[in-house]
């Protein structure tokens, strides 16, 4: 691989250009757009600025691929599955710097969670798929049996928030059940998507099973929306795009999965485990800078431990290490891009003018070398309404509000009074209270005194505007094929 730091720290420039039908190429555009680590504001690297054109040639690479993948045994298709797996681990450090400098993320956090996720996408669905079986229905007169057979070419659309990591939650099922891929990255965070593209050449995957183009969501993204060759989309991104998505593909009846926005609940009960509690609510609001769809961005607690909850909280965000991704100490690195940084700063703004005090946080200083990195401290706001802009905005960055309640029902009002459903997090020691607030919560999933603990094979999505359909497991291998009822009379 060419992603390489030198000695002295300085960043080889790389062109990351198409994988399309097993050929590294670049866009017949002929045209390029910087790729910014967000640590320094440095241009290290540019993309190949992709059309309808390549879109095209990828699709067409897709559907001339589709018979022969669609036909090998389920175990030769999970073998490929398990090789891309192993070469991912096998490449962790250099996948895991690569992803550090393109998104701003803690290095650590790279190596300790995207990288290795990434990897067990692969190996994880290259396993289900030689567990997933169908149906059968007898009837005494008559054996219905169930195929479940893959869409043809589908297309895998995904953000910069966790760039490997939710691409390969796409792509992995999607080959797995026997389709073959037209996917886009983020433009934001192309690169370890084209480090993936060489790593299936490596590992030998067959031509045309697997295409990577790299570029806009006007450019590349509505292109494969619009294509009448592909069957459906799998898109993980903001509901603004989300429902532009669904726009194009309901009147071509394309199957649709769309994992979007969030605005999540804790919901903090005082016979919680309290140090527990804390130091896990820490983590739900900043890893990752508060760019994970999961983070808890409005946290309610009850009255009797508000002011405990908020002196705590407050000492521990302060004392969280902002800086330079790639150093150890480091536990909230970059923000992503100048647009996102803008953005989440002018929520700021617009707690104050809502009304709100900001406890904690609001921009960073930073020393030689880093004075255009985008850093912003941890930020604790208190004393705004549930329905202010504020909370019922998604922000996606390291930006939480603050309030106490009353009562279980108070409680269960704020957690629902969004239009966002993604997810919940629950902490009391009450079992009947933490069933109730499971059943009530509007929210794909439920966390009870814990945060992203995953299960690979359970169903992951949202309600409301976060999200239709569900990914993970069997749910995603349902969605990737198209169930055929055969009826046989006897
Ligand atoms: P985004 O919607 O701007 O972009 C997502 C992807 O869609 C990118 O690859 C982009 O190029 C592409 N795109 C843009 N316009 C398009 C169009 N018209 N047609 C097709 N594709 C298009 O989102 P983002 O800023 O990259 O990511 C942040 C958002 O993602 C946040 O809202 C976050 O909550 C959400 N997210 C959700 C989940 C989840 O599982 N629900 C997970 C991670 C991130």
């Amino acid at each position: 691989m060419d992603f390489i730091i030198q000695a002295n720290n300085q960043i080889n420039m790389i062109k990351v250009i198409n994988y399309i039908d097993g050929q590294l190429i670049e866009s017949v555009s002929q045209k390029w757009l910087p790729i910014v680590n967000p640590s320094t504001g440095e241009t290290y690297a540019q993309f190949t600025d992709s059309n309808k054109e390549d879109v095209n040639r990828a699709v067409t690479a897709a559907k001339n691929a589709f018979s022969e993948w669609s036909r090998l045994s389920i175990n030769e298709r999970s073998a490929f599955m398990i090789k891309i797996a192993d070469a991912i681990e096998s490449k962790l450090d250099e996948l895991a710097m690569a992803e550090s400098v393109d998104n701003g993320k803690p290095l650590k956090l790279a190596k300790r969670v995207d990288i290795p996720r990434a990897s067990s996408n692969f190996r994880f669905f290259g396993n289900a798929i030689t567990q997933f079986a169908s149906e059968s229905h007898d009837m005494g007169t008559a054996i219905n049996y169930t195929l479940r057979q893959p869409l043809g070419v589908v297309s895998c659309i995904s953000p910069w928030n966790l760039p490997l990591y939710l691409f390969s939650w796409k792509i992995a099922p999607a080959l797995a059940a026997g389709n073959t891929v037209v996917a886009k990255p983020s433009e934001v965070t192309p690169m370890t998507a084209f480090l993936l593209s060489k790593i299936c050449i490596e590992v030998g995957l067959p031509k045309g099973v697997l295409n990577i183009i790299q570029g806009t969501g006007e450019g590349v993204g509505s292109a494969l929306t619009q294509h009448p060759s592909i069957k459906a989309i799998s898109f993980t991104g903001s509901t603004r795009v989300g429902a532009e998505i669904a726009k194009v593909a309901a009147p071509a009846f394309k199957k649709v999965s769309l994992e979007m926005g969030g605005k999540n609940p804790n919901l903090i009960f005082a016979d919680c485990d309290y140090e527990k509690m804390l130091a896990t609510t820490v983590h739900s609001s900043f890893a990752n800078q508060g760019q994970i769809c999961l983070c808890g961005s409005r946290i309610y607690v009850e009255k009797p431990i508000y002011e405990k909850f908020k002196k705590d909280f407050v000492a521990k965000a302060k004392a969280l290490t902002v800086g330079n991704p790639l150093d150890e100490s480091t536990k909230v690195g970059a923000i992503v891009s100048k647009p996102h940084y803008d953005k989440i700063l002018s929520y700021i703004q617009l707690a104050k003018e809502e009304g709100g005090k900001i406890l904690c946080g609001g921009t960073a200083e930073f020393p030689e070398g880093f004075e255009n990195g985008l850093y912003i401290l941890p930020t604790i706001i208190e004393g705004l309404a549930n329905d202010c802009r504020t909370n019922q905005e998604e922000i996606f960055g390291p930006v939480v509000t603050i309030m106490p309640f009353e009562t279980d029902e108070e409680a269960l009002a704020l957690a629902n009074g969004t239009s966002y459903g993604l997810s919940s997090t629950v902490w009391t020691s009450n079992l009947t209270r933490a069933h109730r607030m499971a059943r009530d919560i509007e929210a794909g999933i439920v966390w009870i005194n814990t945060w992203l603990h995953r299960d690979l094979r359970t169903p992951f999505g949202g309600v409301k505007q976060s999200g239709v359909g569900r990914e993970g497991g069997f749910e995603a291998l349902k969605f990737f094929t198209e169930p055929k009822n055969v009826c046989i009379h006897y």
